[in-house]
């Protein structure tokens, strides 16, 4: 039997459909604004619409002056609470007497168990008007076809739980229902490029509805924002400063983590606070021009410092003595001065190390860990479900100042006892004896067989875990990542560590002698996404 389509839907046929609807939360939720989408499309050459409720029918239909064709819809928020698609006879009786060209109606298998074709026999023989069927299946399809249902839309397809793996507009879906369908097709859901639209009829479909690419606004938005951000993850670069007591060290950090034209100056700690300022100020305007000359856009500036900045105002809140006269030191502001239109991130070097091992390294699959520096000082950075642990005062982590010895030896902060005069290079050198001459030799003697090195390991390993077992208890790491000298080549005390914190992985970082600045650039991607 051929089938019977309405004069007054025959002129979608092969054309473009916009469907106009808003949300509550959407801005453009309101009396009369629908309509004017609808004159929009209207202007554009569209030749129907679809809306929902009644009132935005008259509206439409009054704008209009009834010059297209309206499919109507009326969604509800329904007993399983779940939206449902025009789910009461009453809505379909108040759409058909606002004027609507055809009343649809969810005929998936949930629309199905509440009645959803009971409601296509009504509209069809009881109001003697054209109903259409929202469907997500083929199977769903022939049971609307054989209610009376006029029009088939795949506009729920990807919507039901039946679906749900379905992501994108599927043409050879619109092909299947028009091989098996007696009645037209209209394409919709999902439909977001005038390249898909004109897949749909290149599948047979009778007609296409497109929705939220023409009328969401918000939702257009979205996909800018999100194609923008995915090119910068993808292409961005940053400019990369490790600030520390020795050596300035900097670099353009790729977005895959690799650091290009790698420097390192030693820091004028002898000429004071303004100079190494005035220092780490020139050297991002000289990075900055290198990356010019490789056509290359930074999109911001990150750097990792010592001492304890506030990220707020890139400002120094407590330094260490590693650096002079550091509390206060306004390190953001020093840098902006220079480049005023990128964004600059400060932030304490321990925390920018584990960022770096988030973003780049050996965290990227990991919400929960703690990334330890071993070096002429113990840092540590911390992530928990996700967010880098900074505390009150920006001093989270400050594992190096846990008390392991009470009353013990003096450490940098003041106090005694901290973990760090116990397990940093110094404290190496002093348990293997002067005649090493550095950490460095400790460990290649070590590797080679030497037990004394091998003793003096273990022994500064033995002080580490006391530290590390406490932040165990408290932080439940899924991970510990060791980074810096003494963890780079060292694999007694990678053992050791392991054994010592009973179950929780040990990983050295990857990043390597650059992973400071790594880290900065990492600061800076993580600064603005
Ligand atoms: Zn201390």
């Amino acid at each position: 039997m051929k089938p019977r389509i309405p004069t007054h839907l025959k002129q979608v046929r092969g054309r473009l459909i916009v469907s106009c609807q808003a949300w509550e939360d959407d801005a453009f939720h309101g009396p009369g604004l629908m309509a004017k989408f609808a004159r929009a499309a209207f202007e554009g050459g569209a030749c129907g619409i679809r809306a929902n409720s009644p009132e935005d029918v008259r509206d439409i239909r009054a704008t209009l002056d009834g010059k297209l064709p309206v499919i109507a819809i009326q969604k509800r928020h329904w007993t399983d609470g779940r939206i449902l698609i025009t789910p009461e006879i009453e809505d379909c009786r108040a759409l058909a007497a606002a004027g609507a060209d055809m009343v649809a109606i969810d005929c998936s298998v949930r629309g199905q168990r509440y009645g959803g074709l009971d409601r296509i026999r009504y509209v069809e023989n009881e109001l003697k008007a054209v109903a259409g069927a929202d469907i997500a299946t083929v199977e769903e399809a022939l049971a609307a076809q054989e209610a009376g249902a006029s029009f088939i839309l795949s506009t729920l397809r990807g919507f039901t739980d039946e679906t749900a793996h379905v992501t994108r507009f599927e043409p050879a879906f619109i092909e299947e229902l028009v091989r098996v369908l007696r009645v037209p097709v209209i394409a919709e859901g999902r439909i977001s490029t005038p390249e898909e639209a004109q897949a749909a009829l290149a599948a047979g479909a009778y007609s296409v509805v497109v929705g939220s690419a023409i009328t969401r606004p918000k939702d257009i938005t979205v996909r800018f924002v999100k194609a923008l951000r995915n090119w910068s993850e993808r292409n961005g670069c940053y400019l990369g400063v490790d600030l520390g007591g020795t050596n300035i060290k900097s670099g353009i950090v790729m977005a895959d983590g690799t650091v290009r034209n790698a420097d390192s100056v030693p820091t004028p700690v002898a000429a004071g606070r303004d100079a190494i300022l005035h220092l780490l100020a020139s050297t991002v305007v000289g990075l900055r021009e290198t990356a010019a000359q490789q056509h290359l856009s930074p999109l911001a500036v990150g750097i990792s410092t010592a001492g304890w900045p506030d990220p707020g105002t890139g400002e120094i809140s407590y330094g260490t003595g590693n650096l002079p006269d550091w509390t206060g030191a306004p390190v953001a502001a020093a840098v902006r001065a220079a480049v005023r239109d990128l964004p600059v991130f400060v932030e304490n070097d321990a925390n920018a190390l584990a960022v770096g091992e988030r973003h780049f390294g050996s965290a990227k699959d990991c919400d929960n860990f703690l990334c330890v520096t071993l070096g002429t000082g113990i840092g540590a950075g911390c992530f928990v479900n996700g967010a880098l642990v900074r505390g009150a005062h920006f001093q989270a982590a400050a594992l190096g100042h846990i008390e392991v010895e009470p009353g013990g030896l003096e450490c940098t902060c003041g106090r005694r006892g901290c973990l760090e005069p116990y397990a940093n290079a110094s404290a190496l050198l002093r348990y293997s004896g002067p005649a090493y001459g550095s950490a460095r030799r400790v460990l290649g003697a070590a590797r080679a067989g030497d037990e004394i090195a091998q003793k003096a390991i273990a022994r500064l390993a033995e002080y580490l875990a006391r530290g590390l077992r406490i932040a165990v208890r408290l932080l439940d790491p899924k991970r510990i990542i060791l980074a810096g000298g003494l963890a780079q080549d060292n694999p007694f005390l990678v053992d050791a560590i392991a054994k010592a914190v009973d179950g929780v992985p040990v990983a050295v970082s990857t990043l390597g002698y650059h992973g400071g600045v790594a880290g900065a650039g990492a600061v800076a991607r993580s600064g603005i996404s």
